[in-house]
């Protein structure tokens, strides 16, 4: 029984939304660890960070302030910091996402820490005083339950699994800033490359276009990315699309793929299987376009249209581009 602290993270001056539904997932379990919410975070100049995570749960938020890492994430220097705030502050718990930079350190961290860590954990709740990680095993044909005998219980949890809380306006953090050394750094990043728009984190994503089986060839995702550059979305695919090599996999929205929770999904082509489902169903509008019109996708529609995509995606991409142009 103790503090959960969460592993903050930020991108170009603002919070990761899964960061925030962390924190409020955190903040329902502190109570029941008899805790309180820590948030970390690492870089400079991020106090009105620090002071947002607060509004949204966090009693505490520490600031590793360190020049080397104010933009960038570095493998051996995150592990050191937060290995070495983790022994300082002797949580019970330990929440980060499985975003890259999760995946990447936290496993480091847990081998410096000799504890465990459960991986990829879809819901958490707590019993006789432990965390309790449930998780999808054998490719997701089974959820397991999972406790982390040793302490920090170490959980990496999958993004767009919580809903992000209502910020509370009066909501206020203990926000504590200190100079942090990450040790050596064995590899530097000297630059960063953007993606070409629609290859963007699909777990942030605001709008996700994502292509099924009846794109037919990874050409015809042209169709895809041009839809989804006209209204500033992200390029989704089914399995049955990654499986035949149409688009590479951290494209796939799913069971076995990554679970998105956008304000507009459009699913082109795609039949609606459950395990597809499992990766958008929370998305607040659902559109489809899919020449059968009892695909099981529409029965999870808001707004369905039943006809051939190739037709139609690109008269839609014409169409928003014209009204984009002539305002
Ligand atoms: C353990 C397990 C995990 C899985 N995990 C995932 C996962 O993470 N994500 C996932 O997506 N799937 C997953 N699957 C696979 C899933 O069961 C389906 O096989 C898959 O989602 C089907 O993809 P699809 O809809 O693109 O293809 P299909 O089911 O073949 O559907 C293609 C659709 O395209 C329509 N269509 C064809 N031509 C056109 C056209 N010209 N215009 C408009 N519509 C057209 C058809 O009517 C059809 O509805 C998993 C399966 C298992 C067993």
């Amino acid at each position: 029984m103790g503090d959960i602290i969460v592993i903050a993270e930020h991108e170009k001056g603002r919070l990761k939304r899964y960061s925030l539904e962390l924190v409020g997932k955190a903040a329902e379990l502190a109570p029941q660890l008899q805790g309180r919410v820590h948030a970390v975070l690492v870089g400079e100049g991020l106090q009105a960070l620090a002071e947002d995570l607060g509004r949204y749960g966090a009693q505490v938020v520490t600031i590793l302030e360190t020049p080397a890492m104010a933009a960038q994430y570095n493998s051996d220097g995150f592990t050191t910091l937060l290995t070495k705030f983790i022994e300082a502050t002797k949580p019970s718990v330990v929440l980060a996402a499985a975003s890259p930079m999760g995946k990447d350190c936290l496993p480091r961290v847990a081998m410096r820490l000799k504890t465990g860590l459960i991986a990829d954990a879809v819901q958490i709740t707590v019993a006789d005083g432990k965390v309790v990680a449930r998780h999808p095993i054998f490719a997701g044909k089974a959820l397991v339950d999972c406790i982390v005998k040793s302490e920090p219980q170490m959980v990496l949890v999958r993004p767009n699994v919580f809903p992000v809380p209502e910020p509370n306006k009066n909501g206020k953090a203990e926000v504590r800033a200190q100079a942090a050394d990450p040790g050596q750094m064995r590899a530097v990043v000297k630059e960063t490359i953007e993606e070409e728009r629609g290859d963007d984190d699909l777990t942030e994503a605001q709008i996700v276009v994502s292509g099924g089986r009846a794109l037919a060839s990874s050409e015809n995702f042209k169709y895809i990315r041009e839809l989804a550059n006209a209204i500033g979305g992200t390029v989704g695919a089914s399995r049955a699309a990654v499986d035949a090599g149409y688009i590479s996999h951290d494209h796939q929205v799913g069971q076995t793929g990554k679970t998105v929770n956008p304000t507009l999904y459009i699913a082109c082509g795609i039949s609606g299987a459950i395990q597809h489902l499992a990766g958008m169903r929370t998305s607040k509008y659902i559109v489809a376009i899919n020449k059968d019109q009892d695909a099981p996708i529409f029965t999870k529609a808001d707004f369905g249209v039943v006809g051939d995509l190739f037709a139609i995606l690109p008269l839609l991409s014409e169409r928003i581009a014209r009204i984009k142009r002539e305002g």
